[in-house]
């Protein structure tokens, strides 16, 4: 590990602040990722800020009917939250079905929608990697790529995103609210949140420099039967081949996010409409343009499949 800077913010804004002043300055939050990727030397911060004092740890109904969901509420805690149980049930699954017990009780909510892909190139620090260097290239297309995205990639970089949390937010419709280091706030939708990789795959988020995500809002609840269904190696301690987050209404119309297939969280309203005629024709126009490798063709019909699952769960 590189040496580095630490100091602890008092406020928001002052924690904004200080990143900003240093051009390769890092929030740690839970550091359930960070360190690692800072003892692997694939992310050298020369400044550490540290957000766990700032007190945005809490739950708030919003006067809109929905929750406000603190940055720094852990996971543990927000996938236990009653209010998260009753009305927003595939966030709490989605919640449960990452990482282990002893990291989600360190593990925030920013931190979460922020952790970095575990394409096993991007740890590999002797392989090309465009999102780690820039320009190097990218030793998974043509690689070993089995993990790695179906659709959403580009010549670039095939990385998914691997969130769980991320891909309920993502049928929930939830919001990201910052505050930048002038103080300004703003307010993220979750689809504008991440970026897809383009030619510039070491720019994951909508976010600036410095920006500090303080919360995260959910809209009031959905209903209908909510369901996350993980897809993965290992019962446990893995992250997702393929995820189907869904809400699906009495009805059989709903909505639908995939995890594991792309680099962000994959929804396609238009595919929605689909939903009471079933898995097939969600699939097909969920994965319309899919450009799967070799080693990762079997995910779409693993997506099918999954999702016959969960709208089957959803009918009892
Ligand atoms: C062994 C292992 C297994 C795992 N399995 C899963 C899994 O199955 N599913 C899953 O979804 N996740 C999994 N995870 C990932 C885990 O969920 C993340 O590491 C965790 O959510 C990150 O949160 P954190 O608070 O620790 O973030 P940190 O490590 O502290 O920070 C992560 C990033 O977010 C930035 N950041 C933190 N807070 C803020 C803020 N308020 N504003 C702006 N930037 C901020 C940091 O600068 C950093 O870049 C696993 C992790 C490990 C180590
Ligand atoms: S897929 Fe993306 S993260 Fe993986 S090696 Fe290629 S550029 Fe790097």
């Amino acid at each position: 590990m590189r040496p580095f800077t630490y100091e602890r913010a008092s406020s928001p804004a002052a924690a904004a602040e200080a990143v900003r002043r240093t051009p390769d300055a890092r929030f740690i939050a839970g550091g359930t990722n960070l360190l690692d990727l800072m003892k692997l030397e694939i992310e050298t911060p020369v400044h550490l800020v540290d957000v766990n004092g700032l007190k945005l740890d809490s739950v708030e109904p919003t006067p809109e009917g929905g929750l406000r969901i603190g940055a720094l509420v852990r996971n543990t805690d927000l996938a236990a939250d009653p209010r998260v149980r009753r009305d927003y049930g595939v966030l709490s699954r989605a919640l449960l079905a990452g990482a282990s017990g002893q990291l989600r009780n360190k593990a925030t909510t920013a931190g979460n929608l922020l952790q970095r892909t575990r394409c096993p190139y991007f740890y590999d620090t002797n392989q090309p990697c465009n999102k780690r260097r820039p320009g190097s290239g990218c030793a998974a297309i043509g690689g070993f790529s089995r993990q790695l995205a179906v659709i959403g990639g580009s010549d670039t970089c095939i990385a998914t995103h691997p969130s769980d949390m991320a891909v309920a937010m993502r049928v929930l419709d939830a919001t990201v609210e910052t505050v930048k280091p002038d103080g300004a706030t703003r307010i993220i939708p979750i689809v504008d949140f991440h970026r897809l990789p383009d030619d510039t795959p070491h720019i994951e988020t909508a976010l600036e420099h410095g920006e500090l995500i303080t919360a995260v809002t959910l809209p009031k609840p959905a209903g209908g039967a909510q369901i996350y269904r993980k897809v993965r190696d290992r019962a446990s301690y893995a992250f997702a081949l393929v995820s189907v987050a869904a809400i699906v209404q009495p009805d059989g119309s709903g909505r639908v996010a995939l995890g594991g297939v792309a680099p962000k969280p994959w929804r396609a309203e238009d595919a929605e409409a689909e939903m009471p005629r079933g898995a097939k024709a969600v699939a097909a126009r969920l994965l319309a343009d899919a450009k799967p490798t070799h080693d990762n063709a079997f995910k779409l019909p693993l997506v099918e499949r999954t999702l016959g699952a969960v709208l089957a769960e959803a009918k009892g």
